[in-house]
């Protein structure tokens, strides 16, 4: 992690996730009504209207697409670097673009993957994800 990435600014709308990461949680707002996790944050729901609330997900999922960054195009992130999909094991329609810490060639469309947490230098707390051998929603043991 280096000091020169682009530094969050949450506002009132994305505050909750940024909390969420500094507690190591990831939080992604949910509709009572729906029933339905809604990524990215919304001032409400945008199927029902309804309000969302934030909740602290398990972390798992699975790989969707990837692909693999050989040019640097953002201050702080030394290429090469994977930015994935993963769907959501709480909601598998619901993708999240990611950062994996993974060797490319060990990427396939299914992986499992958990989310990890870093520590910014700048006092932020930040996500990616990691493979697991483990199917999403498996508990630790
Ligand atoms: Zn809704």
């Amino acid at each position: 992690m280096t000091a020169d990435r682009p530094r969050p600014v949450p506002t009132r709308e994305t505050r909750p996730f940024w909390d969420g990461l500094a507690a190591y949680e990831l939080r992604i707002p949910w509709c009572a009504t729906c029933g339905r996790y809604e990524h990215p944050g919304a001032v409400g729901c945008p199927r029902c209207l309804g309000d969302l609330e934030w909740r602290a997900v398990s972390g798992r999922a699975a790989v969707v697409s990837w692909t693999v960054v050989r040019r640097a195009f953002t201050p702080g992130f030394t290429p090469p670097y994977v930015v994935a999909q993963v769907s959501l094991a709480e909601q598998p329609d619901l993708w999240l673009d990611t950062a994996i810490d993974a060797d490319p060639a060990s990427l396939r469309t299914g992986l499992p993957v958990a989310v990890v947490f870093h520590d910014d230098l700048r006092g932020f707390s930040v996500y990616g994800f990691r493979p697991v051998d483990r199917e999403p929603g498996e508990l630790e043991s």
